[in-house]
């Protein structure tokens, strides 16, 4: 059996909330990113749900986890529900944490990057830029700090002291199949995750896209450290992939509804097996280049 076709991807959702749709879109919902467009129904003020996921890459030569999620702690201070740590979310599917050898942080925001300590066999993949973006002068503006924490950023500087923190500069392969490429434009360093799957090359897109409309709309998310990084990031998600509907947003729970739920867990799906029915990027025109 090939790496690809032997490669599971599971999408696990630990968290959720919900806020006001404008504090997930610059634009109302609908406006097919034209600001001048007459807003719709949607009030752009509802509450708009969001998840909260780690991925989970169960590869020929081990397993590697995308995202480290964040714990009580961090759950009480942003009032978020966390549904089970990840740690737990993590035994649910069968892996003790430290089976984990490789960890890839697409990004250092808390609901990312925390819990690292809780990983102790595992070397943690970092974009270079991210790290001096997450520990340098921007952190000064609070805007620019507001969805980082502290302590996580404290204990990522910890890895890398440890010698435990391998960061990178721009694309990478990390085993035969999976791919790290960086897209910057939410945060400095955000790095995406492609995986070659037995339904096609599959994009764990983070925040790069939060929500199916972040992308298929070209909706911007409203906290980005660079706009116009962050729209041709949307674009570059499907560069990376040859079927629109395997691009997966970091934020949407239709995730759950539109991949095959894993028996017995609704809030865990496997994404190596294909989305079940055309996804809200059915539509999206691919871009006229593409990546190797
Ligand atoms: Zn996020």
């Amino acid at each position: 059996m090939s790496a690809e076709t032997a490669t599971e991807v599971l999408a696990i959702k630990y968290a959720e909330t919900a806020v006001a749709a404008r504090e997930h879109f610059m634009l109302p919902l609908g406006s097919g990113g034209n600001p001048h467009a007459a807003p719709n129904a949607d009030p752009h003020e509802g509450p708009h749900p969001i998840s909260y996921f780690l991925w989970l890459i169960r590869h020929p030569q081990g397993l590697i986890l995308v995202d480290t999620g964040f714990g009580e702690a961090a759950a009480a201070r942003r009032r978020r529900t966390l549904l089970r740590h990840p740690v737990e979310a993590l035994k649910a599917v069968g892996v003790a944490p430290e089976e984990i050898g490789t960890v890839v942080l697409t990004h250092l925001h808390y609901d990312h990057a925390g819990t690292l300590a809780c990983f102790p066999n595992a070397t943690f993949v970092v974009q270079a830029r991210e790290l001096t973006y997450a520990a340098g002068p921007a952190m000064r503006h609070q805007v620019c700090r507001k969805a980082f924490d502290v302590e996580d950023v404290t204990e990522v500087v910890r890895t890398l002291y440890a010698g435990r923190l391998y960061p990178v500069e721009g694309d990478r392969l990390l085993a035969p199949g999976v791919s790290l490429h960086l897209i910057g434009g939410h945060t400095n360093g955000l790095q995406v995750v492609r995986v070659e799957t037995a339904a096609g090359r599959l994009v764990i897109a983070s925040d790069a896209t939060h929500f199916y409309e972040s992308a298929a709309e070209k909706n911007p998310f409203p906290d980005h450290c660079s706009l116009p990084e962050y729209l041709n990031g949307l674009d570059r998600l499907f560069e990376l992939t040859d079927d629109p509907n395997l691009v997966v947003p970091g934020h949407d729970e239709r995730v759950l509804e539109l991949f095959p739920t894993r028996p017995g867990d609704p809030n865990v799906v496997e994404l190596h097996r294909g989305p079940l029915g055309p996804t809200p990027f059915a539509g999206v025109v691919l871009p006229p280049v593409r990546e190797p």
